[in-house]
């Protein structure tokens, strides 16, 4: 998966590879679908919501530029997968997921695999996670309209925030980074996610 998938589509950063080779991705999934884990496609995790493409994960990962010891907010826990990288490479990881069942299943795989660094809250992900804040990086896994402006609120001066923006069944990712003087945004790739839902994203 990361030799054909990621490195071949070139992917750099050492440390997200290897956290990408560490990781078992079949275990966030239902049993059913445990046997398509390393595919190169995105993959139903349950309740119409879907755990991106491996690509899609380490190009987000990298564009985030995690040295170690930050603190980072990703919105849209799904599987807990996402949540599991970034916890090989930073400090802390605190993970919003509006859907319940997903939160709890996300936590439960996170728990048997020893990811004591995550925290997740059941919450709407676009108002952040405020009593955290403010974080070095943030991650959203979903499709939304806009930029959430709570979440740039939330970002550090010099943080990074990758976020997939755009029309409902089609965005393109998004690089923001917070200066003193406001965002600068940078375009990455063209992208499908499902939609972000939240008062600062899609109404339901
Ligand atoms: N990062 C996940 C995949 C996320 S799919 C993984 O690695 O498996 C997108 C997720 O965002 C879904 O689980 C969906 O329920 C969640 N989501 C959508 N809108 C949200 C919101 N406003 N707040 C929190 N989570 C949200």
């Amino acid at each position: 998966m990361v030799g054909e998938q990621i490195v071949g589509r070139r992917v750099k950063d050492e440390r997200v590879l290897a956290a990408m080779r560490k990781i078992p991705r079949h275990e966030f999934l239902p049993e059913a679908l445990r046997g398509m884990a390393y595919a190169d496609n995105a993959l139903p995790l349950g309740e119409g919501q879907t755990m991106s493409q491996p690509y899609m994960v380490a190009l987000m990962t990298e564009l985030l530029g995690l040295k170690g010891p930050e603190r980072v907010l990703e919105i849209g826990t799904g599987s807990g997968y996402q949540a599991a990288v970034l916890a090989e490479l930073c400090g802390k990881v605190y993970t919003v997921e509006r859907i319940k069942s997903l939160a709890d299943k996300a936590r439960a795989t996170l728990d048997r695999l020893g990811y004591k660094s995550v925290a997740i809250k059941m919450y709407d992900g676009t108002y952040g996670w405020k009593e955290m804040a403010p974080f070095d990086a943030i991650m959203v896994t979903a499709g939304s309209p806009d930029i959430p402006a709570p979440l740039v609120e939330q970002l550090k001066e010099g943080g990074r925030m990758v976020i997939p923006v755009g029309e409902r069944y089609g965005q393109e990712l998004i690089t923001v980074v917070k200066t003193a003087e406001g965002i600068v945004t940078s375009r990455s790739i063209p992208c499908v996610f499902v939609p972000l839902i939240g008062n600062h994203g899609w109404k339901e």
